[in-house]
């Protein structure tokens, strides 16, 4: 028998989301999630993934998972510190160091688990960070469970953030103060204005963390926001994830030596938690070789999210200010745009509506994530359904 106490909870709570429209549905995927993906048994043109360079149905990598299956199995067996460290995690690593241009990397087993592992490994209840106010929800929970002060700055406001460091420091109340910001905003796709923040960094000694989920693979030729800024040797952390334009799975920080070394020992999802298969590492250096080689995959990324964003633009959607292929359409009310995401999927258009708590109340919007692997025709026929779409809904 379940606790009656626990129904009422989730039966209320999950009526009010429902009412308020406030409650995602998850649609199934069959198949692989390319360009074009099905859905209920529908063809549709896929706007909403983060394989932003089609990596996550490419052939070599692919193909070097399926060697990585035969030569060392299906799992890595142990966690990383146990013997769940095979040859093929340390040629990842290696692979992601030169990559980043960095003296060490530490590979975890996702993003979200990188920033809650990482950012308590190195702060405590003695520090504070200073976190950009609409930085990722697994960098606020990194943030918390370090048990630091957290002090939010407006999001990308460069004097409220010197402000809130001048104050802090001056407060003589922590050992340490790290600024973290995400380096490309998800929901919006703008940059962070990491020159700045770097400066500010130094004149106030703060530890800098960049978590380059969507700018890896996508700004700096690929090599992600640090690099796009060439600040490589100003930021402590280069956070990144394997899952978006990698195409794969898994999170990782680039840094220095000594701090990869301490993330080493301290970070708990390291100790305590099974590294990735070996198809994902096989896999995941593969896509790095692949980017390091050649810039065709990042340049066509580009060429599409241009594409597509004039495209919306010129029908007169709001697209926000983003500043990479991540190209919102705010909507505004959370109903509206669940409605103009329902109504673009009948139409033949797969892209989600984000909501709050993902976005703040009131800039529901459905988020667009043009990919290289979109071709011409394919984003053609998605504005056309934007239209069409847009204008049965008085939107535009
Ligand atoms: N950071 C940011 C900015 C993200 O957008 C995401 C993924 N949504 C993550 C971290 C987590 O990455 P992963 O999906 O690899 O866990």
């Amino acid at each position: 028998m379940s606790s009656k106490t626990l129904d009422k909870f989730l039966n209320d709570n999950l009526a009010e989301l429902k009412a308020n429209g406030l409650y995602n549905e998850i649609d199934p995927v069959q198949g692989a999630n390319g360009p074009i993906i099905h859905i209920n048994g529908k063809n549709l043109i896929n706007l909403s993934s983060n394989n932003y360079l089609g990596l996550a149905t490419d052939e070599r990598l692919k193909q070097v998972a399926k060697d990585a299956v035969d030569s060392h199995g299906a799992g890595a067996g142990a966690v990383r510190t146990i013997n769940g460290t095979l040859d093929l995690h340390i040629e990842l690593e290696k692979k992601l160091a030169e990559f980043k241009g960095t003296e060490a990397v530490i590979s975890y087993q996702s993003g979200f688990n990188c920033n809650m592992a990482a950012i308590s490994a190195v702060m405590d209840k003695h520090d504070a960070i200073l976190s950009d106010e609409l930085n990722h929800a697994s960098i606020i929970d990194g943030c918390r469970l370090s048990k630091a002060k957290i002090i939010r700055f407006a999001h990308s406001d460069m004097d409220d953030l010197r402000l809130k460091a001048k104050e802090a420091v001056e407060s003589g109340q922590y050992n340490k103060i790290m600024v973290i910001t995400d380096g490309v905003f998800s929901m919006d796709g703008d940059i962070a204005k990491l020159p700045e923040i770097v400066e500010i960094a130094e004149e106030f000694d703060l530890i800098t963390y960049v978590d380059d989920a969507h700018g890896s693979g996508v700004l700096g030729k690929g090599a992600g926001t640090v690099k796009h800024f060439g600040l490589q040797d100003k930021v402590d952390f280069q956070m990144g994830t394997l899952s978006k334009a990698i195409g794969v799975i898994g999170g990782y920080v680039a840094g220095k030596a000594n701090l990869i070394d301490w993330l080493k020992v301290r970070s708990r999802p390291f100790l305590f938690s099974t590294a990735v298969s070996p198809a994902d590492a096989a896999a995941s250096k593969k896509a790095i070789e692949i980017l390091m080689e050649s810039t065709e995959l990042h340049d066509k990324l580009w060429e599409n999210g241009n594409y597509l964003k004039d495209g919306l633009k010129k029908l007169g959607f709001d697209i926000g200010n983003s500043e990479t292929p991540i190209t919102p359409c705010i909507i505004g009310e959370e109903k509206a745009a669940q409605e103009f995401s329902k109504r673009l999927f009948e139409e033949g258009v797969y892209a989600k509506s984000i909501v709050f708590p993902t976005v703040p109340r009131g800039t529901g919007r459905v988020r667009n994530m043009p990919t290289a692997a979109h071709t011409k025709e394919m984003l053609d026929e998605a504005i056309q359904v934007y239209e069409k779409v847009g204008k049965e809904m008085g939107l535009i």
